[in-house]
């Protein structure tokens, strides 16, 4: 089968994904930044203001959250999304934000440069299917416990309504290992280069689930060919609605976007500010 997903030769270029004015796929590499769940507008502007002065050009945060516990903080939901409408025009940086239902689709567009699909949706083919008749770029998780082939026919199922905006994101998948929240499949970066022409991004702070693991991971993604990253951040993890535990504070998201411009460098990429 003619996969529309499938690299062509190895010349092919990968396909570049355009979010305002941020390409992603090119030289360029790209950083997403921004707390798990949006809480307030001061932790999201704060949150906001840091990552833009320290080179990060979109933002993300989530104003619905799928939790694993129904009666954990699922998000601001509306309210988030006002939020995150106002500061994305008060700094100008393109936001990408979970949709985790069709029926959302038409409120969330209005607000989101860029649609996120989360892990535990990876598979929700009516989702998908309503995604690709849109013309935003989607930003497409990797499910929890998908093959890389599950995940290509998941990017197929948006790609097939028309919309090729696609880009895929490692963060992790479940393995018999514990101390971490899941195992980062660094592998799947080059293997995804091999088999697709799509950009790929890694998110170390899902994937390994601990503050300190993601800065080296982060390194590592980038050096196995990376196109971008998606970093969790939070003006203070220890008091975070969700995800604290995985969250970089500023001092520490400043330390990440140091390191990050060297080893880009050094596989022949670029990272503004750097
Ligand atoms: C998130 O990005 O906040 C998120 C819920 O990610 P994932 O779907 O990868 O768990
Ligand atoms: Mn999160």
């Amino acid at each position: 089968m003619n996969l529309i997903t499938r690299r062509q030769n190895k010349q092919q270029e990968t396909t570049t994904v355009r979010v305002g004015d941020v390409i992603i796929g090119g030289p360029q590499l790209v950083v997403v930044a921004g707390p798990c769940a949006i809480e307030s507008y001061e932790q999201l502007l704060s949150t906001a203001l840091e990552i833009q002065r320290l080179g990060a050009t979109m933002l993300r945060g989530g104003a619905y959250k799928p939790r694993t516990s129904p009666y954990s903080f699922r998000g601001k939901r509306e309210g988030g999304l006002e939020m995150l409408a106002q500061i994305r025009e008060l700094t100008g940086l393109p936001v990408v934000t979970e949709v985790m239902d069709a029926r959302d689709i038409e409120r969330v567009g209005e607000v989101a440069d860029m649609f996120q699909i989360g892990s535990r949706n990876m598979q929700n083919y009516t989702l998908l299917t309503e995604i690709g008749k849109t013309k935003h770029p989607v930003l497409l998780k990797r499910g929890l416990a998908a093959t890389i082939e599950e995940w290509i026919f998941a990017a197929e199922y948006i790609m097939s309504e028309g919309n090729d905006q696609v880009v895929l994101c490692e963060r992790g998948i479940r393995t018999f290992e514990t101390y971490t929240r899941n195992t980062v499949d660094i592998t799947a970066i080059p293997a995804l280069k091999e088999l697709t022409h799509l950009p790929v991004f890694l998110d170390p702070s899902h994937g390994t689930g601990r503050w300190s693991l993601v800065k080296p991971v982060a390194l590592a993604g980038i050096a196995a060919g990376a196109d971008g990253l998606m970093i969790e951040v939070h003006p203070q993890p220890e008091i975070a609605l969700s995800d604290g535990d995985q969250s970089l504070n500023f001092e520490h998201f400043a330390e990440l976007m140091e390191s990050v411009g060297p080893v880009a460098k050094a596989v022949g990429r670029e990272l503004i500010f750097a």
